[in-house]
């Protein structure tokens, strides 16, 4: 059976926090993300992140960890929500100094409100000449979010994803936002977590990004995800690196599964192959049923 969600406090550990990108088109989200990805180099391995699995872990040089979602905008924010997955921790939210607080600037402002996910603002563009951070934060302050600049509470950070510069200071006043959160997950049971993405491989199979956000997910595993199931085969991580184990906090792209199970999917890992595939073939029945509902309307 699927194991209830309730921890005894002494068994939690500290996880690292989960970061969603968002903001308005071409303020430079996808720009942050590459940045990050491409200059992240964890001790002792040399090289960027190369795989793009719809998630990656960052370690910075004080050894401390951030798992980013690695699909910008905030569509996929509020897909995985409306399937009720509660995955962002923290939000940093893109504003271009050299734009205005635009239409989706505020769109994603409201998302993360409405899901209670603190925010850091990321001032970007600020190598440009045009660039005017302060007139940013009036605006936000003018929407009654105080930044700390202006004695506000609010994080942010001025930043160019081209350059780099502020990077690093912006990623720290992440982690100071995530250490308030105090996020904890038990990594001594069977694994939960969301399916960030899925597709078909012509070579490997289905192949399925997720995200462990409680216990740890093993080779060998029986996986419930949404309609489909299957035993994990093999686990990658964002280095394409073969792994054993996955715990929470940690992005990986797994073979096994029986069919692709949709974005902010949940999964779950069962005892029993039997009980998994009866489940995952009773929710599929389920969908279909509903489907003839609707086409009948
Ligand atoms: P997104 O739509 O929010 O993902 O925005 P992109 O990351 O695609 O960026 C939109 C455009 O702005 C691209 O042409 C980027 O090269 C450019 N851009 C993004 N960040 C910066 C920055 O910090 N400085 C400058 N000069 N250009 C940037």
């Amino acid at each position: 059976s699927i194991e209830e969600d309730v921890d005894a406090p002494e068994d939690l550990q500290a996880r690292a926090p989960i970061v969603t990108v968002m903001g308005h088109v071409d303020h430079g989200k996808t720009s942050l993300l590459d940045y990050i990805r491409k200059e992240n180099v964890i001790a002792g391995e040399s090289g960027g992140i190369t795989q793009h699995i719809g998630a990656y872990g960052v370690t910075l040089e004080d050894g401390q960890k951030i798992t980013f979602l690695d699909t910008p905008g905030h569509e996929a924010f509020t897909a995985m929500r409306a399937r009720g997955a509660q995955v962002t921790d923290i939000a940093i939210i893109v504003v271009a100094a050299d734009d205005d607080i635009m239409p989706q600037t505020k769109e994603a402002i409201s998302h993360a409100q409405a899901a209670s996910v603190p925010i850091v603002f990321a001032i970007n563009k600020i190598d440009r000449p045009t660039a005017n951070p302060d007139k940013i934060k009036e605006g936000l302050a003018g929407m009654n979010l105080l930044v700390e600049d202006w004695g506000g509470k609010i994080q942010s950070h001025d930043i160019s994803a081209k350059t780099g510069q502020g990077i690093n200071e912006l990623l720290e006043k992440v982690l100071l936002e995530a250490e308030l959160l105090e996020l904890k997950a038990n990594p001594d049971r069977l694994a939960t977590g969301t399916v960030v993405e899925a597709f078909l491989d012509k070579g490997r199979g289905y192949v399925s990004t997720i995200l462990v956000q409680s216990g740890t997910l093993e080779i060998g595993d029986y996986v419930l995800a949404g309609t489909c199931s299957g035993k994990v085969k093999a686990m990658q991580d964002e280095r394409g690196k073969n792994i054993e184990k996955a715990g929470p906090a940690t992005p990986i792209s797994i073979l096994g599964l029986d069919g692709a199970p949709q974005a902010g999917d949940k999964f779950n890992v069962l005892d029993d192959e039997r009980e998994a595939k009866q489940i995952a073939a009773k929710r599929s029945q389920l969908q279909r049923e509903q489907s003839v509902r609707t086409q009948r309307h």
